[in-house]
């Protein structure tokens, strides 16, 4: 999957952050003129409720719809052709029963009644009897109609000389409001969610960093996230492995350092304490007999070899060990020289009456090698051969050339227990026969491995128990 970069991550936030904006502010247009429109619509002509006499007036008075008349404080009366009251609906908030004719034209002529508190409208009609009457809306005056007109429609007492003004400030600051309220919103929403690309993945690695300095190595963080801090993620983790790596390396360093001081420590201890032992009795005088003391002697001398040829190995092994050791590499024929190695233990070969079978190209192989130490690989392979089978066992040598030189050394003796042969090649690593008869040092085969690799080859073993072994040395042309 094709990450997406976090620079395109921003650019997309910003548009969304520009239209979301912009979003806002047409909801808050729309919301001021819905608020316009709804004020004129309660202030507005057509919608005014009727108020008029005879829009009121109906020949059944007490059917007369005055609901909204009487919610604004107002009420009807009916007058007979004397001008007397004979009919009320409504609450009526003047105690008039009787009209005087001339007051009642001068207040509809001034739209005050006589009282000078009430605006009257008047209907005559003739009613069923053939007589004349008067329907009268009557209010208690001018400016409490207009309040209670207006009360429905909005809350605010405002100052009636200039209502549409008020309701426009009030329109726009209501708006205002709201742009003010969404975008707050907007952006605490917009930051939280945009935020988490970028903490989410900043928390992973400061967590990784956190396990990782209290010394948890099996840290490994995972998320997905943008490119940029996938690549910081993989970094890390290859860093927190190549860490892992090199502490496993230094441990498994120290602890096979210890082994060795433990195994130079222990293989050393036994003989100088024969040597002691043997060394004491014959200061003391307590070996009489020449025989004796003979045996003594020798015994000392063969545990002094021992010891010599443990240190000499330990010294070989450890200067291979240091970085600084360097090969005599010399061109020379290849076959020529393994010839003459099998030559130098053919006295021993023919002592143990080995069956050797030896398969080794005819012409010259030229290969730049170091005649010392690769000799010293070879022979110690040879010598365990002799040394490890009994008597007769089959045994081969053979060089072959093909994409390297491959040199084979097998046998078909004792072979080694599957134990012995992942660990051959460490150092001090011997067999129970090698352990019981104190032959070996442990170190011939950690030696050979290291000169066949310090000229960039392999060795590998396969072996089974009781049907013999193997080496094959491989070296690149
Ligand atoms: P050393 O010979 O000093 O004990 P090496 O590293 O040379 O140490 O060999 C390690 C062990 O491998 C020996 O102790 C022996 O048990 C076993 N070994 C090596 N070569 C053979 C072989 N050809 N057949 C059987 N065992 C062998």
């Amino acid at each position: 999957m094709k990450q997406r970069r976090y620079k395109s991550t921003l650019t997309r936030n910003y548009a969304i952050a520009a239209f979301g904006m912009f979003g806002i502010v047409i909801i808050s247009i729309i919301f001021l003129v819905f608020r316009l429109n709804l004020y004129s619509a309660g202030t507005g002509e057509e919608k005014t409720p009727k108020i008029e006499a005879k829009d009121i007036f109906t020949e059944d008075y007490s059917n007369m719809n005055t609901q909204y008349l009487e919610s604004i404080g107002g009420w009807v009366e009916i007058l007979d052709d004397q001008y007397k009251v004979i009919f009320t609906k409504g609450s009526k908030k003047d105690n008039i029963t009787q009209y005087d004719k001339n007051d009642l034209i001068n207040s509809f002529e001034k739209k005050v009644n006589p009282k000078g508190t009430a605006y009257n409208s008047v209907y005559a009609f003739k009613g069923k009897d053939g007589r004349d009457y008067l329907c009268i809306v009557k209010f208690p005056s001018l400016s409490e109609q207009v309040n209670e007109a207006l009360k429905p429609h909005i809350d605010l007492n405002f100052n009636r000389k200039d209502p549409v003004d008020r309701l426009i400030i009030t329109a726009l600051a209501e708006s205002a409001l709201l742009l003010l309220f969404m975008t707050i919103l907007f952006f605490i929403l917009f930051s939280k969610i945009t935020s988490k690309t970028v903490t989410k993945p900043l928390t992973y690695i400061r967590d990784g960093l956190d396990r990782m300095t209290k010394g948890d190595l099996n840290t490994r963080i995972d998320f997905n996230s943008h490119y940029e801090f996938t690549e910081i993620k993989d970094s890390f983790n290859y860093m927190v492995e190549r860490l892992q790596n090199s502490e496993r390396e230094r441990e498994e360093a120290e602890k096979s350092k210890k082994r060795m001081i433990m195994d130079i420590s222990h293989d050393l201890k036994t003989p100088i304490t024969s040597i002691t032992g043997y060394s004491k009795a014959l200061c003391e005088g307590m070996v009489e007999d020449e025989e004796s003391k003979k045996k003594y002697l020798s015994y000392i001398y063969d545990k002094s070899i021992r010891m010599t040829k443990l240190i000499e190995d330990l010294f070989r092994f450890s200067k291979m060990e240091d970085s600084e050791f360097k090969l005599n590499r010399q061109p020379s024929d290849i076959v020529e020289f393994l010839r003459e190695i099998i030559a130098s233990n053919y006295g021993e070969i023919e002592a143990k009456e080995i069956e050797l079978d030896i398969d080794l190209p005819q012409e010259e192989i030229i290969y730049s090698f170091d005649k010392i130490e690769l000799d010293r690989a070879l022979t110690n392979i040879i010598t365990n051969m002799i040394k490890y089978n009994p008597k007769g066992t089959e045994a081969f040598i053979e060089l072959v050339k093909e994409n390297s030189i491959k040199i084979k050394i097998g046998d078909k003796g004792v072979g080694m227990s599957k134990d012995l042969e992942a660990s051959v090649f460490d150092a001090f690593v011997r067999g129970e026969s090698a352990r019981k008869t104190d032959g070996g040092t442990g170190l011939g085969l950690a030696i050979s491995k290291k000169i066949v690799e310090l000229h960039g080859g392999k060795i590998h073993l396969e072996t089974e128990e009781g049907k013999g072994s193997i080496f094959t040395i491989e070296l690149p042309l």
